[in-house]
């Protein structure tokens, strides 16, 4: 890029003007990683201070039975293999009470798309949760789950997410979004929402009083002018709504022989490779560029690691999904060392250590708790830190 453009962008993103399609493919053909953080710093000082905002939240997965195989995907079984399970709605209940110590405040919960199990289950476990975690919020379903249940039940994505309000439902995932582009779409998922279900379910979502996140799966065979156009998509639906609370890039994970059955269930995996910790570092800096109405972005340290996670904070992230005990979507797919467990010292210790002031918020970003802000660098020194295995 000529120092020119480079002035020219600059101006516009320190006066706030909203940066368009053919900026945001130019900020991803910038080589100055440096530059590019810098900007996207800027933006997320404007928005959210020094702070980083963290949930107490645990992952719930009722069932990996799946009638869809995407390409990606190494959570899914087919009935009857060896590890494909399906909780009873009282097994539901007794995982997530084990879950429930350290003043747990959400559980999210995202499944596959079970071929047999009857809609009725699903409002009956998220009465049951409720009634076991009255303080919890429940996070859950993905969009394609929303539109499974249609499917299922003869009933519409309105009357579907009623019911799951009454029942205790005070958030959708922002899951199932991946890449919105038809061209990269048609290759790598196989189940039937794409663009338009999608947008009409969070739209439906956010007219019942909802806030949802909303996800984008990077680093596979799309190129960056689909994250920037998936990105636009999503900017227009906010302009229009307002019920995006955070945008969440997901990093594409390859996948791991199953020692369970030999098998390797990505079917990307010759096709590409993942992204490397400079290209998540941009795409988190030109999405905070880009998406100018929603007020968080956040890294799901689960599936970059806790060294990328803490150089995100400088790269336009100011929220770090949460202390995850267990994560099976991305650790069925993951030998990259991330651990499995991080509790809420770790994650105070985690933003603390990179400089910036730890917030602990809940389902709907409200602030739970602030805590104080890092001790100066001498302090630091003075003491050895923490190493989070
Ligand atoms: S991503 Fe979701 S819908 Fe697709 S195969 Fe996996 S579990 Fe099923």
């Amino acid at each position: 890029m000529d120092a020119g453009r480079k002035r020219e962008l600059e101006a516009k993103v320190y006066s706030g003007e909203r940066l368009t399609r053919e900026d945001g493919v130019a900020l991803y053909e910038s080589d100055d990683l440096t530059w590019l953080g810098r900007l996207a710093h800027h933006v997320r000082t404007e928005k959210n201070g020094d702070r980083v905002m963290f949930n107490v939240n645990r992952h719930l997965n009722l069932t990996n039975v799946c009638s869809a195989s995407c390409a990606y995907c190494s959570f899914q079984r087919k009935p009857g293999e060896k590890d494909a399970y399906t909780m009873r709605v009282h097994e539901a209940v007794a995982k997530a009470k084990e879950m429930e110590g350290e003043q747990l405040t959400e559980l999210h919960i995202v499944n596959g798309l079970h071929p047999t199990l009857p809609w009725r289950y699903y409002p009956k476990v998220l009465r049951e949760l409720k009634a076991a975690l009255p303080d919890v919020s429940l996070k859950c379903f993905t969009a394609t789950e929303i539109q499974w249940f249609e499917k299922i039940s003869g009933l519409g994505a309105s009357e579907i997410l009623d019911e799951l309000i009454d029942a205790g439902l005070a958030s959708l995932t922002g899951g199932g979004a991946e890449i919105f582009d038809w061209e990269v779409r048609q290759h790598i998922v196989d189940h039937a929402t794409h663009w338009e279900d999608w947008s009409r379910i969070h739209r439906l979502a956010h007219e019942k009083g909802l806030k949802t996140p909303a996800t984008m799966l990077y680093g596979h065979i799309e190129e960056p002018k689909h994250r920037v156009d998936h990105v636009l998509r999503l900017r227009e639906l906010q302009d229009e709504t307002g019920g995006f609370a955070v945008f969440i890039p997901l990093r594409y994970q390859h996948d791991f022989v199953d020692s369970a059955d030999g098998k390797i269930r990505n079917r990307l995996q010759a096709r590409t490779t993942m992204a490397s910790p400079a290209e998540s570092l941009k795409t988190f800096a030109v999405s905070r560029l880009l998406f100018d109405n929603v007020p968080h972005v956040k890294c799901f340290w689960v599936m970059h690691g806790l060294s990328l996670a803490q150089l995100s904070l400088n790269f336009g992230v100011d929220d770090l999904d949460g202390s995850v005990v267990e994560y099976k979507i991305t650790h069925d797919a993951d030998s990259y060392g991330t651990p499995t467990t991080m509790h809420r010292e770790d994650l105070l210790t985690l933003i603390g250590d990179a400089g910036f002031v730890p917030v602990e918020r809940n389902t709907k970003y409200e602030v739970v708790r602030e805590f104080p802000g890092p001790v100066s660098l001498a302090e630091r020194r003075a003491v050895p830190q923490q190493v989070i295995a």
